[in-house]
């Protein structure tokens, strides 16, 4: 198979991580969300763990932290065929420093309502333990409040509270979204509706990627 390097964009719940799960398992390439390494870091408080602070504020962590965990993380055998980026570029310097190092063929672009977006983020419930994403309403666990993958807790995270959505929306709107007209002059741009349910997102996906496979 040739390799295929594909990133997802969206605005903060508009559900980045759960399509780029099912990308991963239909291409058989690593999901590597920037998002998880960092709470990871922090979880193990190791010496990355300061970026907690940020995120529970809902502003960026500093290049140097996420920088130096994802160059790290591309440097793995497993991304031989390619990978799908996840919270990766967040900024136009990112996108450059990403772009010094890999070839992008696909930006896949989730467009998602703002009213959308809140009631996924404010739903949302993450396993305390694997990390895995439930969702009240949208994807609730088979037990209430227990992960059907590892049978811990489910807790809701410290930035999907209220106050820090906010912020991060900001965030997005400031920094974020200029990488969709970065990637559009590139070419690599392909946005999708994500505002459908979660099958009907993943089987728009599909279609585009066998589209740009063939
Ligand atoms: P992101 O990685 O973009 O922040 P997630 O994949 O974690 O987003 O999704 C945010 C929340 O919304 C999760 O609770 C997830 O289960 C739920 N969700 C994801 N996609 C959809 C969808 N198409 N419709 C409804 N809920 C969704
Ligand atoms: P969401 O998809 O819901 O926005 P993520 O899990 O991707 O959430 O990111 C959570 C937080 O982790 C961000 O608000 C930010 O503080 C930090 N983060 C994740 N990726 C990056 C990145 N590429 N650069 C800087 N900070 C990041
Ligand atoms: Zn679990």
């Amino acid at each position: 198979m040739k390799k295929v390097n594909i990133i997802v964009i969206g605005p903060p719940g508009a559900g980045k991580g759960t399509q780029s799960e099912r990308i991963s398992g239909e291409l058989g390439i690593p999901h590597i969300s920037t998002g998880d390494m960092l709470r990871q870091h922090s979880d193990l408080e190791t010496e990355h763990g300061m970026a907690r602070d940020y995120m529970d504020r809902g502003d960026l962590v500093p290049d140097k932290i996420v920088y130096s965990i994802l160059d790290h993380r591309l440097k793995k055998r497993d991304t031989e065929n390619g990978f799908v980026l996840d919270g990766f570029p967040r900024d136009i310097s990112q996108a450059r420093h990403l772009e010094s190092m890999e070839k992008i063929d696909a930006v896949i672009s989730l467009e998602v309502d703002k009213n959308n977006v809140i009631r996924r983020l404010t739903g949302r419930r993450i396993c305390d333990s694997c990390g895995k994403t439930f969702h009240l309403d949208y994807k609730p666990p088979v037990k209430e409040g227990v992960c059907d993958k590892c049978g811990s807790d489910l807790v809701q995270r410290e930035d999907d509270k209220k106050d820090v959505i906010e912020q991060r929306l900001k965030k997005y709107r400031d920094k974020t979204l200029p990488l969709k007209e970065f990637y559009r002059k590139k070419g690599v741009l392909r946005k999708v509706d994500g505002n459908k349910d979660i099958e009907a997102v993943w089987n728009d996906i599909k279609e585009m990627i066998e589209e740009f496979l063939r």
